[in-house]
């Protein structure tokens, strides 16, 4: 059993000065207080009275068994390891191939998953890849989503990028049907993630999909929306009638330089403009290769995509561009979560998994965080590590 005394908890609407019970992966309790006499022998307590308790951060997009190769066989990128994601906050990961699905496999990612998901977090992914016809295990994406738990929707499918297969209306609705139908089947939300790349098209395959077919606009989580100013704007007006959009917090200098907006500023911009904050998600696309090229633009040298990233774009859009905690948070927490049908991630209550970050109240930086009530990361320290770290 673990206490967490006396927490500003955040779930992440502002829900006061709490008590937190938890055992065995649950909240069993939240209380004004928790008297000491309903505490089992022996039953861990934090004090965490100069802290904001928040739920463990979803991580909607990471390379976890690696990523990149487009500078040939020795820029593939390495697989993550637990302590990347944990000593970022994150508690709940969803895996995804990149480019990459020839020498990388839909039955590695599986494997990594479930790996990850034994050395303590929670970890999902996504079937297909790319490039279209896309990859899967049972040789259909409804299937793989149905006869495979692991498995929550497909992609990323790459458009609008000079490294997709220039993929047609009908054959990317015909994917996201089958993804909707594997969803309904198996009581998942079977979400097509979109990688959205460099092209002045932006979304415009995907609004064709939704004015031409019956697939919602809710069955389509199109990501890197923070690409460029143009794309930013396309993702404003999708978002506003009723899509998911998504901001990619791994950026480079380079990427700054050339007018990429930052998560935090770009999460600020949106909000500002009226987009509701239940349409916008981060993602770190952690483990995926980040080119970096000198001022002749010849590339030099390559940058592995940080989960940290994450949560630091949301501790800026809290201390540098005014954002609220609690809007800053959720697109990290809630709104990845309700997107990608994860019903037990997101909040912390009686009714989700006993994930929680514990940050610092003045600095927001991260102290201690709890995966399925087990401690990972106590003061900053790694306590659980991966089995080869
Ligand atoms: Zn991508």
């Amino acid at each position: 059993m673990l206490v967490i005394k006396n927490a500003n908890l955040y779930s992440p609407e502002p829900q006061g000065t709490k008590d937190i019970l938890m055992a065995a992966g649950h909240v069993l309790a939240i209380e004004d207080t928790i008297s000491d006499q309903y505490l089992l022998p022996g039953t861990e307590v934090i004090d965490a009275k100069h802290n904001y308790v928040v739920p463990g951060f979803v991580d909607s997009l990471v390379h976890i068994t690696g990523g990149g190769g487009e500078g040939g066989f020795n820029t593939r990128t390495p697989q993550m390891n637990l302590s990347d994601a944990t000593s970022a906050g994150i508690t709940t990961v969803i895996g995804a191939l990149g480019t990459d699905a020839t020498t990388r496999s839909l039955e590695d990612l599986l494997a990594k998953a479930r790996a990850l998901t034994i050395e303590g977090i929670s970890c999902y992914c996504h079937t297909g890849s790319y490039q279209i016809p896309v990859r899967t295990i049972t040789g259909n994406v409804r299937d793989d989503i149905i006869l495979i738990p692991d498995f929550i929707g497909v992609g990323e499918i790459a458009i609008a990028d000079h490294r997709s297969s220039v993929p047609q209306m009908p054959e990317l609705a015909r994917i996201a049907s089958e993804a909707r139908v594997g969803g309904m089947l198996s009581g998942k939300k079977g979400i097509v993630s979109i990688h959205v790349g460099d092209s002045t098209e932006y979304l415009q395959l995907l609004e064709e999909i939704v004015k031409y077919s019956d697939i919602p606009r809710s069955q389509f989580y199109p990501t890197h929306i923070n690409r460029n100013i143009g794309l930013l704007n396309a993702g404003k007006h999708w978002a506003k009638d009723g899509g998911y959009i998504d901001l990619t917090t791994s950026t480079t200098e380079m990427d700054l330089q050339n007018g990429e907006p930052s998560c935090s500023e770009a999460l600020a911009e949106l909000l500002k403009s009226g987009v509701p904050v239940s349409q916008i998600t981060f993602s770190s696309d952690g483990h995926a290769s980040l080119p970096v090229f000198n001022d002749k633009a010849e590339l030099v040298g390559l940058q592995v995509g940080k989960e940290d990233s994450l949560f630091n774009e949301v501790k800026k859009a809290v201390q540098e561009e005014g954002v609220a905690l609690e809007n800053a948070l959720q697109v990290i927490t809630s709104s990845p979560a309700a997107v990608l049908g994860l019903k037990r991630k997101g909040q912390v209550s009686l009714a989700h998994d006993a994930d929680l970050v514990i940050l610092d109240k003045d600095s927001l930086a991260i102290n201690s965080v709890i995966a399925k009530s087990r401690v990972m990361i106590a003061e900053g320290e790694i306590i659980v590590r991966g089995t080869f770290e």
